[in-house]
């Protein structure tokens, strides 16, 4: 008899490696050059900077220069290595260069025009070819373990949350506030703040991605509150408005509208619906009420390794929800002159219903 050969087990990235192999051959493809750095991160666990060249099998190749040398061995030790001094691009022309066997498709969303002419120059007999979103599309499912990850960048700043908003008062600045939550998130032991932190206030809300000015918060203003931590390498995002005085007519219609269409997205979030079909569930809330031209962005977006990656939930997108996706849930409506109202929840995707990741107190009016 045989002995049976044990099969070694995958280590998590090895694991990602192979199911990317299989897309590559899928796709006829004898490799990948991996440019985008959360994209080495996943499949190899090395944060530093450089290239990764995946073949349709075998060992992958990072190849870096000689500041990220050791890290790279250090965090990625099942990789092989080239540690380069005349650029990522030409150490990845010299491997490409003696590619014969099909095309080597390369991440054309993350290369300039002048670098993709020098390495298609300079990567002699090597057919490239763009290829997009194939490390994507195998990041947006998450593993338990990566949600785990996200629940502690999660759990961050819930509680900063907690502890703050019960704190603001008229007279304080949005640049005072902003600082101060990115100081309590990397006390409760986030590495950073997952994006620049938004505090708008007043009229402000009614800008989307407001950036924090030194105004002072009035009486009766609405605060929008945007931010997320990142621990682990993995992000959250959350947002939440705190009404300093008591709500006048307007902010409390304009909120109920947003909770509600928030609400009915939340409920209807399973995998098997459509990205587009869930935006507009939030989005039919608001075309009721009349103020659909108000919601001018998606609904929500995938959050993992990168604070804003695929799937996109809008009108547009092509994806169906999966398990193990997460994605923010985050409708708003944004009033010239006025003010903005957004809420935000991070949820995962389940076979039956989705999972809020955010436990964030909300304002119920
Ligand atoms: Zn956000
Ligand atoms: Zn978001």
């Amino acid at each position: 008899m045989r002995p049976k050969r044990r099969k070694k087990k995958l280590s998590e990235v090895e694991g990602r490696v192979k199911r990317l192999q299989k897309r590559l051959a899928a796709g006829g493809l004898a490799g990948l050059v991996v440019l985008h750095r959360p994209n080495v991160r996943y499949l190899t666990g090395f944060t530093g900077e450089g290239w990764l060249l995946v073949r349709a099998r075998g060992q992958p190749r990072i190849i870096t220069d000689p500041r990220y040398g050791m890290q790279a061995q250090e965090e990625a030790p099942q990789c092989a290595l080239d540690v380069v001094s005349k650029g990522y691009l030409m150490g990845a022309a010299h491997r490409l260069s003696r590619t014969r066997s099909g095309p080597v498709g390369f991440e054309g969303d993350y290369i300039s025009y002048t670098d993709h002419k020098r390495l298609q120059q300079n990567s002699k007999g090597c057919r490239l070819k763009a290829a997009r979103r194939l490390v994507e599309e195998l990041r947006w499912i998450k593993s338990e373990h990566e949600i785990q990850r996200i629940r502690a960048a999660v759990a961050v700043a819930d509680q900063v949350y907690e502890d703050l908003a019960p704190r603001l008062r008229p007279g304080q600045t949005e640049r005072d506030v902003a600082w101060e939550i990115e100081g309590m998130m990397r006390e409760l032991g986030a590495e950073k703040a997952a994006f620049p932190t938004i505090v708008a206030s007043g009229p402000r809300s009614a800008l989307p991605h407001a950036i924090p000015t030194d105004r002072k918060f009035g009486r009766r203003d609405q605060v929008k509150l945007d931010f997320g931590a990142v621990v682990n390498g993995y992000h959250s995002d959350m947002t939440r408005m705190v009404f300093l005085g008591k709500p006048t007519k307007r902010q409390r219609e304009v909120y109920g509208l947003c909770y509600e269409a928030q609400q009915a997205a939340l409920e209807a979030a399973r995998a098997g619906i459509t990205a587009a079909e869930l935006d507009a569930v939030a989005r039919d809330v608001f075309r009721r009420a009349g103020c659909a031209d108000a919601f001018g962005h998606g609904l929500g977006h995938g959050v993992g390794l990168e604070v804003h990656e695929a799937p996109a939930l809008s009108a547009r997108s092509q994806a169906t929800l999966e398990p193990g996706m997460v994605v923010t849930i985050e409708p708003g409506l944004y009033f010239e002159g006025w003010g903005g109202v957004r809420i935000e929840d991070l949820v995962v995707i389940r076979e039956d219903a989705a999972e809020v990741l955010t436990q964030a107190s909300k304002v119920e009016l």
